[in-house]
């Protein structure tokens, strides 16, 4: 695979400029996880981990969670660990089987879907573009599904995208994640613009687009019936989110598809995060609240003249990050990410 990364080890003063470098290229900083593939010998320079490893790493991290299953409703379930969380809807129609993990976990995955019954997988509907999200889409169409997404979706998937700050070394260094564009046979077969309406096993499938937020490829899926509303990764329960400035995420889309969502939903709504546990509507209030005071806090800081290093130094989030900055976006990255989307 091809890499774009620097080849050479750079401060984390002129690591933290980097990463505010959008322009297509990724970041590379002078970590050497355990783990990772190096190469290495006494006296001899380091070779950087490729964009290749670091993505194997990614997935790994991800794939390290267990698989657990949670029923919500009438034929619907959500799957939740390596890679953030899948919903199922299934009775006599078929499966429709929402989000696919990461590619390392398509065994548990596999077998997570003939434990809820023996229909097979009708539809796969994508969120987002994004690996975490899409990486089983090819097996699931292998084994006949029709993968269902919005048009933006397959857009960004056929192409190469550079992901800034949202690699974190074990020591703390922060890096980009390169991606080439998917294979043919991993892209969504149908797509749809606005919104999408499925009926099957008694329940009621409302997909809708939102304007850029996480990223500018985003639906939410509402099992009306269920009262079950599933939002990707425009909702991260309980943990700062990463925003994707490559692919046109803002910050104040985020805030609207949460009020849009917080409109939608009433009391016994299960909203469903993109990654953390199960949420509802309190726990999606507070993620709304944190998006606006950090937004506020770093705009203040950007109109003030700082560059995101500068802002970054400040630790405009101290007060929040015991609470919100132990998932997979530490405070120090937020503070990029809000950065690069405002
Ligand atoms: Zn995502």
């Amino acid at each position: 695979m091809k890499s774009s990364f620097l080849q050479k080890q750079i401060s984390r003063r002129e690591m933290l400029r980097y990463s505010t470098t959008l322009a297509g290229s990724a970041l590379l900083t002078t970590f050497f996880p355990a783990g990772l593939p190096r190469v290495s010998a006494a006296g001899y320079a380091q070779q950087a981990p490729s964009a290749a490893d670091l993505l194997a790493d990614m997935r790994a991290r991800f794939n390290a969670a267990p698989l657990e299953t949670q029923r919500l409703g009438e034929g619907v379930t959500m799957l939740s660990g390596p890679g953030g969380c899948v919903v199922v809807l299934n009775g006599p129609d078929g499966k429709f089987v929402v989000d696919t993990f990461v590619a390392p976990a398509w065994p548990r995955l596999e077998k997570a879907l003939d434990g809820l019954g023996n229909a097979p997988v009708k539809f796969v509907i994508d969120t987002h573009w994004h690996f975490d999200h899409t990486d089983n889409n090819a097996p699931l169409r292998a084994a006949g599904a029709t993968v269902l997404a919005h048009e933006n979706t397959k857009k960004r998937m056929s192409a190469p995208h550079d992901l800034p700050v949202l690699y974190r070394g074990p020591n703390g260094q922060l890096a980009g994640l390169h991606f080439d564009p998917s294979p043919v046979q991993a892209l969504p077969q149908q797509t749809f613009a606005a919104g999408y309406k499925l009926e099957a096993n008694g329940e009621t499938l409302a997909l809708e687009h939102v304007a850029a937020a996480h990223t500018d490829t985003d639906i939410y899926v509402h099992f009306e019936k269920a009262n079950v509303i599933q939002m990707g990764d425009l909702f991260f329960n309980g943990m700062y989110p990463y925003i994707d400035p490559s692919t046109g995420g803002k910050i104040i889309g985020v805030i609207a598809a949460a009020d849009k969502i917080l409109s939608l939903a009433d009391k016994d709504t299960k909203i469903v995060a993109g990654h953390g546990p199960l949420g509802d509507k309190g726990d999606l209030a507070k993620f709304r609240d944190m998006l606006v005071t950090t937004r506020d806090r770093v705009e203040k800081l950007k109109s003030a003249g700082k560059s995101a290093q500068e802002a970054v130094a400040e630790k405009p989030f101290a007060d929040l990050d015991e609470t919100w900055g132990k998932g997979i976006i530490n405070g120090d990255q937020f503070v990029q990410v809000v950065y690069l989307t405002i």
